[in-house]
């Protein structure tokens, strides 16, 4: 080697280890979605399932990575009976959704709560925000199934790191379980397995902003304008603890 040549050796092997950081799943079971695959456009769910694809995550994957890395060490959870990274699966008529839950903590009435981080660019985005509850949501109740686990309180944590103002800002909604927003899930969750079982390509997402560096641009490009989505996010009601109720 080189004078030199460690160096750039060295920083190739940490650019490596932080790309491999996101990418090292395992491959998916034959009938298995991803809780996050049904919640966005299903669609890009019947592609990625279809073509059995694995993406080379983007930097926004990795840095979201990073930061879930560090929940568990928040002092928030001192005291508290908290589990990480939780494995939740639920069957939907021959197949079964997956998912990780973020956090679950045990109340002092043996219940439990759900949290789901997020760490997005800007807080308060309602293209997004009934997404993220509807997938903290699908997680109570696929807790409560799979482990046993009765959950009675549904929190997103939305943390956003402002560089220029030196800041953390903090968002957190909260919902209980809500059954109706759950059913909402499964149809989304059926819609999807039947275009795979079906082999029909399925109708585009519910905001146009999904299309935005999606891997499958270049086929849906040909496709659009897209259809209108069947799905309707506009249920149930969430408490934005940061002020007041609002209407998702
Ligand atoms: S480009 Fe848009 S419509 Fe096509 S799969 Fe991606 S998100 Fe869905």
């Amino acid at each position: 080697m080189d004078d030199d040549e460690w160096i750039f050796d060295l920083i190739e092997k940490f650019r490596k280890s932080f790309r491999r950081l996101y990418s090292d799943h395992p491959p998916r079971d034959e009938r298995e979605l991803y809780v996050t695959e049904v919640l966005y456009c299903p669609r890009k769910a019947f592609l990625n399932y279809t073509l059995n694809a694995r993406f080379k995550p983007n930097v926004a994957m990795i840095e979201g990575t990073i930061h879930h890395m560090a929940v568990p060490d928040l002092d928030f959870w001192r005291g508290k009976d908290a589990r990480f990274e939780v494995p939740v699966k639920y069957k939907v008529d021959d197949f079964v959704v997956s998912g990780r839950v973020d956090v679950v903590a045990m109340k002092p009435d043996q219940t439990w709560e759900v949290y789901e981080f997020k760490f997005p660019a800007r807080l308060g985005n309602e293209n997004v925000e009934p997404t993220y509850l509807m997938q903290g949501n699908a997680y109570a109740f696929m807790l409560d199934d799979y482990v046993g686990y009765s959950v009675t309180d549904v929190y997103v944590v939305e943390v956003a790191m402002d560089r220029f103002r030196d800041e953390i800002d903090v968002r957190v909604l909260y919902t209980k379980p809500n059954r109706e927003m759950f059913d909402a899930f499964l149809k989304k969750a059926r819609y999807l397995i039947e275009c795979i079982k079906n082999q029909e390509l399925p109708e585009g997402p519910e905001f146009e902003w999904e299309c935005n560096k999606c891997p499958y641009n270049i086929i849906c490009n040909k496709i659009k304008p897209s259809e209108p989505s069947a799905f309707d996010l506009t249920h149930g009601t969430v408490i934005d603890t940061n002020g007041g109720g609002d209407s998702v």
